[in-house]
């Protein structure tokens, strides 16, 4: 398996408050990677420091050789790193369908933008099926699809995703779930911050454990799930 981005002794601040306090993980091309943690982990300041909109206090974010710590936001967007944005910050007051056209706005590829229209029709049929509605009339749950859907149409090389499951009723997060498994199977790599620790590592083939700005366990998905202290931790015991 090779690595698609890397982020080495990342460390983040609110003013005097350190957050991510110096953290290395690495995703594996083609993978999910899950970083699991309570609320206040620092799980959320660390994709804002990879997107660009948080600036470490140290440390670097490498897709490939480049270091995307030192890049504008947009710049990261433009290297492929996309993170999905929250369910709630879609333009309520376009259609569904204008919304996925933003989402290739960095794009001049018209075929393979028709393509993958299609595709992300495909995984939310729902979408499709209200394509000429206003965004602003979707229900959360869908409001959700929308900003996955959205981002994909970005052709993203990894997608970053901040608590896709956040507020949803159980059936909509496992059908959040299946599309990221499904998504995944194209092969894209997605890095995927969740609460919800069971589901993430369940369908994460390797997880990070985040506490206090620090990554206390790493391990394979399928070993996480399994490991008394996780269980203990953040399933319930
Ligand atoms: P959550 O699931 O609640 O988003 P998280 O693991 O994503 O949790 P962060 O949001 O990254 O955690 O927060 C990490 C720490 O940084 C927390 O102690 C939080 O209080 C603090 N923090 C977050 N945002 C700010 C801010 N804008 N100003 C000051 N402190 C902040």
């Amino acid at each position: 398996m090779s690595e698609i981005l890397r982020i080495t002794d990342l460390a983040v601040s609110y003013g005097h408050i350190e957050a991510v306090k110096g953290i290395s993980l690495t995703l594996n091309k083609g993978e999910i990677t899950a970083l699991v943690g309570a609320n206040g982990a620092g799980k959320s300041t660390t994709l804002l420091a990879i997107s660009g909109l948080l600036k470490p206090a140290r440390g670097q974010v490498w897709l490939d050789d480049v270091d995307l710590s030192q890049l504008s936001p947009h710049k990261i967007v433009r290297s492929g790193v996309v993170q999905v944005a929250e369910g709630r910050a879609i333009l309520t007051t376009l259609t569904i369908h204008e919304n996925l056209e933003l989402g290739a706005y960095t794009r001049r590829d018209k075929v393979q933008i028709a393509q993958d229209m299609d595709w992300v029709y495909s995984l939310f049929p729902v979408l499709k099926q209200r394509a000429g509605g206003l965004a602003g009339n979707l229900s959360g749950g869908e409001q959700q699809m929308l900003a996955i859907a959205r981002a994909l149409m970005a052709r993203p090389r990894v997608l970053l995703l901040d608590e896709p499951s956040m507020g949803l009723a159980p059936l909509l997060v496992r059908e959040i779930f299946r599309v990221l498994k499904e998504i995944n199977r194209t092969g894209l790599t997605i890095f995927l911050v969740e609460q919800n620790v069971r589901q993430a590592l369940r369908i994460a083939q390797h997880g990070y454990v985040l506490e206090t700005g620090k990554i206390v366990l790493a391990d394979s998905g399928e070993n996480l799930l399994h490991n008394p202290r996780v269980i203990q931790a953040y399933m319930g015991g």
